[in-house]
């Protein structure tokens, strides 16, 4: 059997850039041609290890993982940071391209969202929790859009997403279900720093003194989860971790706990099961982060 060079090797390894939504269909039709499984990860590029992660869970369940690179501009509001959001085309390809991904699907925003698109989905039940949507009112109307729109173009039988966004992996899984779309969403653990921050693009936004504070969030969401579990009452718990929270200044927008599968409220871990969620500002930059009770 003849060896491949190394230089062989390497081009191969490069995963194929997608950006039509023609080239996008007919390479996914010719993987099922093959009988292959595929699995989509969607994301919006400026990729840290919480996303390697995601596409390595891909690889464990399909044959051929597909990549999307879409900073989505329906999931911003006109005040946030579509504009600034980091972009990092070439290291994304380099990181993608040592995991031996198949393919990045990568719209521009006139393929996403062409002259004449008038039409959005309206996500109902966990999107409308009272949580993420309480602040962000516009956002999983976007995101919906943009997944329902990603899991027709692409047709995968898997498509894999973060723990980290934790109501948005409920919104995008009930909506999956209710619209008979044939993906099995997969969600993943939250991938952190050593210090327990949790990963995220939005990171790279924190000054110095923010990103040493930043652990705070994890650190009393573990705390938190731990007295709920010694039998200490909820609203005691979530008063003093909102404290704690706030004495590390952070602008607190929610801490709360809910239960796990439908993000309805609780009153109690009988309730449950449970899950802390908690969104707060520090200096200009927003960050979240949840964990299980
Ligand atoms: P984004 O590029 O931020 O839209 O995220 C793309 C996907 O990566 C989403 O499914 C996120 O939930 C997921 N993700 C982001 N950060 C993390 C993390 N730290 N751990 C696990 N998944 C993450």
């Amino acid at each position: 059997m003849m060896r491949k060079s190394k230089s062989t090797a390497k081009k191969l390894a490069r995963p194929r850039v997608l950006r039509t939504l023609s080239a996008m269909r007919t390479w996914s039709a010719q993987v099922r041609g093959k009988r292959e499984t595929v699995a989509l990860v969607p994301t919006m590029g400026a990729l840290h290890a919480g996303h390697l992660a995601l596409v390595r869970l891909a690889k464990r369940r399909a044959d051929r993982v597909v990549v999307s690179i879409f900073v989505n501009p329906a999931q911003f509001a006109p005040n946030e940071d579509f504009s600034s959001y980091p972009r990092t085309w070439d290291a994304d390809i380099a990181a993608l391209s040592e995991l031996s991904v198949d393919a990045i699907w990568a719209p521009g925003v006139a393929t996403m969202y062409p002259d004449g698109f008038a039409t959005k989905i309206a996500p109902g039940g966990p999107a409308l929790a009272g949580l993420e949507d309480k602040f962000r009112p516009h956002f999983f109307g976007g995101v919906c859009t943009v997944v329902a729109k990603l899991l027709l173009q692409v047709a995968p039988d898997f498509a894999t997403f973060g723990e980290k966004d934790y109501q948005q992996l409920k919104v995008v899984t009930a909506m999956a279900r209710d619209l008979d779309i044939p993906t099995k969403i997969v969600g993943l653990p939250t991938v952190r720093e050593k210090d327990g921050l949790a990963m995220s693009s939005r990171n790279a936004y924190l000054s110095a003194d923010e990103r040493a504070a930043a652990p705070t969030l994890h650190r009393v969401l573990k705390e938190c989860a731990a007295r709920l579990k010694a039998g200490q009452p909820l609203a005691t718990t979530l008063g003093e971790g909102e404290a704690e929270i706030e004495s590390a200044r952070f602008a607190v927008d929610y801490f709360e706990a809910r239960h796990a599968e439908t993000l309805t409220k609780v009153a109690s871990l009988a309730d449950g099961p449970v899950r802390l969620l908690v969104a707060a500002k520090i200096g200009r930059t927003r960050l979240i982060d949840n964990i299980g009770v």
